[in-house]
């Protein structure tokens, strides 16, 4: 029996990289799936990739940032498959930017994307689930840069120690109601957010190198973890932050 079979859940960041490995993934495993993004078309060339039956998955275009455009897709959620069972959160941007020099726009646009777009699809799910007694689980993409501070990407990193600070929060109020909360630290994950950091060989090498594990992580091996923090077999696993960064975060790999 696969292990997410008959459950639904929604997916943010589904038109790309992580979010696009974790839809198919979830489809694997048996759940039906609310893919969402930013770019409607993006969200629904996913599930064209895969070709994934209709009644198993929609695309749906929305800012995660906007409340009310969250509100409004977790209900169509919910009507679609007649409930949901948890949210995974995979939209994101990064910034560029030290102290000195990050413009307001891109630490707004952190702040509004990384951390409100969890808070505004966590909001919303636990407030469904809470209204008709339903457990459920929650997964946050933070980053290495949200469990230790990375240089001159000031926004992100305190975006993403936010989403720690979130993760823990739900965590701990929904315990008690059945609905688990954990996250996930990726290191360098090969997709189009890394693209340019990757394309110099030198840059690459030297990315290698920092993770112990000598090279990048693909999206699957963050979707295989997202797909076992959902799922029963982490019955007893709540409010964590699990780095999945081959290594980089346990120490140096060499000096
Ligand atoms: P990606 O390939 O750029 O995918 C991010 C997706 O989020 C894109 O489809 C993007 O849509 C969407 N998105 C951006 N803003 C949105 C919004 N306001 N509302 C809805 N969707 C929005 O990046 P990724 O590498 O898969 O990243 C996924 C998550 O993992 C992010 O939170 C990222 O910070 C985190 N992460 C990534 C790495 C890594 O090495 N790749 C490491 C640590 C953490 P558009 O393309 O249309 O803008």
């Amino acid at each position: 029996m696969s292990k997410l079979a008959g459950r639904s859940y929604i997916v943010t960041g589904a038109g790309s990289g992580i979010g696009a490995a974790t839809v198919a993934r979830l489809i694997e495993d048996g759940a039906n799936v609310v893919a969402v993004d930013l770019d409607a078309d993006a969200a629904q060339k996913t599930l064209d990739d895969l070709g994934v039956d209709k009644g198993r998955a929609i695309a749906v275009g929305v800012d995660v940032s906007d409340e009310s455009k969250v509100d409004e897709m977790t209900a169509q959620g919910v009507a679609t498959f007649g409930g949901l069972d948890g949210v995974v959160n995979c939209a994101g941007v990064r910034g560029v930017g030290n102290i000195l020099d990050t413009e307001h726009g891109v630490w707004d646009l952190n702040m509004d994307v990384n951390i409100e777009g969890s808070f505004n699809t966590s909001q919303a799910f636990c407030r469904y689930a809470r209204e008709h007694n339903r457990p459920g689980s929650i997964v946050n993409i933070s980053s290495q840069a949200g469990v230790e501070a990375v240089p001159n990407r000031l926004a992100y990193v305190t975006s993403k120690h936010g989403v720690v600070g979130l993760t823990r929060g739900v965590a701990i109020e929904m315990a008690q109601h059945g609905i688990r909360c954990n996250g996930i630290a990726p290191g360098m994950i090969a997709t189009a957010m890394t693209a340019g950091m990757r394309a110099d060989p030198e840059n690459l090498e030297k990315i290698r190198k920092a993770h112990p594990i000598g090279r990048e992580g693909q999206p699957e091996e963050i979707a295989a973890v997202i797909s076992f923090l959902l799922s029963d077999d982490a019955s007893y696993v709540t409010g964590i932050m699990m780095p999945v960064d081959g290594g980089i975060t346990a120490g140096a790999a060499s000096f």
